[in-house]
């Protein structure tokens, strides 16, 4: 069975959307962008239309690519300071000469909609509420949706990355399953592999996971995002997978749109939450 990212994502985005229209709320986000990497301004772009559509105002900032420390930081504080603006984004990577981490720190965590700031990263492993990282959370709600129950799962997680992996693997293992995470350096991850009950792939590896890999009845949640021929593919291969899988996200239309349906719902909880 195809995990549906697209409809669940569009089912809670028109719930999100009655929720701000009912309540008539005003809702505005600022997405701070540096530079003109075109993967960057395609994600910023889909993030602005997405949300236009549930009825959130999205203001672009745009900056140019030879900025500096200082004027960034400038810029960063004032979208603090300002009390219209509910949530921050600043889409990654930056530029060589600008250090990501450090300037996602200086987003007020409570207006840190990518949930990237190290309080509430910190928050997410002591378990105290906080603004989730939406691509995780996104993975999550997709699991949900689908009432897989999670408790005493083996669960792989390939990738550690501070955005996808890690985090998952945290909210996977407060579920109460069993949560191994792989990477790069790992010896042998196909010995877990074949042995896991869920594995969430997010490596950015085209064809990593292959049907040989797994077990019948897996559960696999697809994150990467390659391109290939001109074409968007995951790290599954797909077609065999599939064939053994008892669930299955697609890509695209997996979880890409539960990301940004879950960065929405950030807004909306930073609002709700008041700065
Ligand atoms: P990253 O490069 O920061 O981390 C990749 C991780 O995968 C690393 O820990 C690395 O050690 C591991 N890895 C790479 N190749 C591997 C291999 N052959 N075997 C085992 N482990 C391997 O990437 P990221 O930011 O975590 O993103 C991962 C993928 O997910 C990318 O394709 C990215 O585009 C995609 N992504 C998708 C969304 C979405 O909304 N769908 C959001 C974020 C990232």
């Amino acid at each position: 069975m195809i995990l549906d990212g697209k409809k669940v994502a569009n089912l809670r985005n028109e719930q999100l959307k009655a929720k701000i229209k009912t309540n008539n709320l005003k809702l505005t986000t600022a997405i701070i962008l540096v530079g003109d990497n075109p993967a960057s301004l395609s994600y910023v772009n889909g993030k602005l239309r997405a949300c236009k559509k549930v009825g959130i105002e999205a203001r672009l900032i745009k900056l140019d690519e030879s900025i500096t420390k200082d004027e960034l930081t400038n810029e960063i504080n004032k979208l603090n300071e300002d009390k219209s603006v509910d949530g921050i984004l600043l889409q990654l990577p930056l530029p060589n000469h600008l250090v990501g981490k450090h300037f996602i720190n200086l987003i007020n965590p409570k207006k840190d909609i990518d949930g990237f700031t190290t309080i509430n990263q910190g928050k997410l492993f002591q378990e105290i509420e906080t603004i989730p990282p939406a691509t995780p959370q996104g993975i999550m709600n997709l699991i949900d949706h689908y009432n897989i129950n999670l408790e005493g799962m083996d669960v792989l997680v390939i990738g550690r990355s501070q955005i996808v992996g890690l985090p998952v693997a945290k909210m996977i293992l407060d579920r109460n399953a069993t949560v191994t995470v792989c990477h790069l350096k790992s010896k042998d991850w196909q010995i877990y592999s074949k042995n896991a009950d869920l594995i969430v792939v997010a490596a950015g590896h085209p064809k990593l996971l292959t049907a040989d890999l797994v077990k019948e009845g897996v559960i696999v949640v697809d994150v990467g995002i390659n391109r290939v021929d001109g074409k968007i593919v995951g790290d599954v291969d797909f077609e065999a997978v599939a064939k053994k899988a008892k669930y299955i996200s697609p890509v695209p239309k997996g979880i890409g749109p539960m990301t940004i349906n879950a960065l929405l719902e950030n807004v909306y909880k930073v609002k709700m939450e008041g700065n």
